[in-house]
């Protein structure tokens, strides 16, 4: 297998990391702080494609990445600032590509173009209060309603909630069927009924809008139901796939950003009359995190590749549910063990707001419960080794 990256793969991660640090790099900070990503930057981010990054040329005139270059683009955004790349990750692997994939072909054509301009960001709206890792039993209701349905119930957890224009909603339409009863809808943010709730206050990502959402007799036509009645928990497992590649691309960036800002700091940090970096101890870390990150480049590339095969197949194509999860599960934790390593680097200067690497830290540490917690992927890893010799993994 050769993962060298094409000329034009080269090309496009050239101008996602010139993007990254002339624009994302200096508002990353503000970000955090302010808990915001700022407006301007996610248009610049638009006129660059970015937000169609996972919506074919034709017919929605999105960029068409494989996903390859999808996950160069998460890893150079992420390598300054997280919060800016969940956001458009969320929009693009979760919302736009379930939609376009799922979508009927009106509601498709009245609101994707729109996504694709970053006129509307996308939400995907799974998680509820007593709904986490076992999605299956929602509280959330859709009931059908004349030529359409309507929805009532809450979501928690929800990234890009209140910068969104479009949610992508899972609500149970028989609640008594369990996974096989729920249903996706997609959802305008401007529909009457829907409301956005307070904001998460999260110890990192905080400038990634997490929310609750709040549906109250909330109306939408029968063309926003995706696939058919009871395809909502197939539909959510395909974008966790998706999702759990561009993830893992995002820890990639992570670790590698807080790498690069360890090397800076091990040249100009200096005791006991030289460079902390001429110190065995400090080039250890150094050496365990480049080989942590070179290990997980290849998982997120093989994972990438696996999902460009299969979605070149038109879903005929081998499943990477298996591999996504694995390269989920090695990437967080080699993110939040990098990060960790590095704010030691920094002595005490880590653990202060003047220098970047405690929101590396921080913002590392979300990656093992996003889209599934490492004790998920475990069991859906675990569930493929099993399956072979007659073991079935129960949650
Ligand atoms: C930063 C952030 C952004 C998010 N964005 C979104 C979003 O945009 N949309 C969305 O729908 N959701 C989102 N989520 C929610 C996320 O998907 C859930 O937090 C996650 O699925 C875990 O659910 P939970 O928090 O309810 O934990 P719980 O399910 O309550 O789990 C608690 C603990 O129990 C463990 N556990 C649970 N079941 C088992 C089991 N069977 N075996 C072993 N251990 C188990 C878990 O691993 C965890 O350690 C986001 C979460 C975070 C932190």
């Amino acid at each position: 297998m050769d993962f060298t990256l094409t000329s034009e793969q080269q090309m496009a991660q050239k101008m996602f990391r010139d993007f990254a640090t002339k624009e994302v790099a200096k508002v990353a900070d503000q970000a955090d702080k302010q808990e915001e990503v700022p407006a301007r930057l996610l248009k610049r981010a638009a006129g660059q494609g970015f937000l169609a990054a996972l919506a074919a040329e034709e017919p929605y005139g999105g960029a068409g990445l494989d996903f390859i270059t999808y996950t160069l683009l998460m890893e150079a955004l992420a390598a300054e600032c997280a919060s800016t790349a969940l956001i458009v990750h969320v929009h693009n692997a979760l919302t736009l590509r379930t939609f376009a994939k799922h979508g009927t072909a009106a509601a498709a054509a009245a609101h994707i173009p729109q996504m694709v301009t970053g006129e509307r960001l996308g939400a995907f709206a799974l998680t509820e209060a007593d709904a986490g890792s076992d999605p299956t039993h929602l509280r959330t209701i859709a009931r059908r309603d004349g030529a359409g349905y309507i929805l009532d119930g809450a979501k928690t957890w929800v990234s890009n909630g209140g910068l969104a224009g479009l949610y992508l909603i899972f609500a149970a339409t028989d609640p008594a069927a369990g996974a096989r009863g729920l249903s996706a809808f997609v959802v305008p943010a401007e529909t009457p009924g829907l409301r956005v709730g307070g904001r998460e206050k999260t110890l990192g990502l905080r400038g990634a809008h997490i929310a609750r959402l709040y549906l109250q007799g909330c109306r939408v036509p029968a063309e926003n139901l995706l696939g058919a009645e009871g395809d909502g928990y197939r539909i959510a497992l395909d974008a966790l796939d998706a999702g759990r590649v561009g993830i893992s691309a995002v820890a990639l960036g992570v670790a590698r950003g807080a790498l690069e800002r360890g090397v800076k700091y091990a040249s100009e940090r200096s005791q006991f009359g030289a460079p902390i970096g001429a110190k065995q101890a400090i080039q250890a870390y150094l050496a365990d995190a480049a080989t942590e990150i070179a290990a997980a480049e290849w998982l997120v590339r093989h994972a990438a590749w696996l999902a460009d095969q299969a979605e070149g197949a038109q879903n005929g194509g081998k499943p990477f549910t298996q591999e996504a999860a694995i390269a989920k599960l090695f990437t967080s934790r080699m993110a939040a063990e990098v990060t960790n390593k590095m704010v030691q680097v920094h002595g005490g200067a880590g653990y202060i707001v003047d220098y970047p690497i405690e929101r590396y830290y921080r913002d590392a540490r979300a990656l093992e419960l996003v889209e599934g917690t490492s004790q998920i992927q475990q069991i859906v890893i675990a569930g493929g080794l099993l399956a072979g010799v007659g073991i079935k993994v129960k949650p």
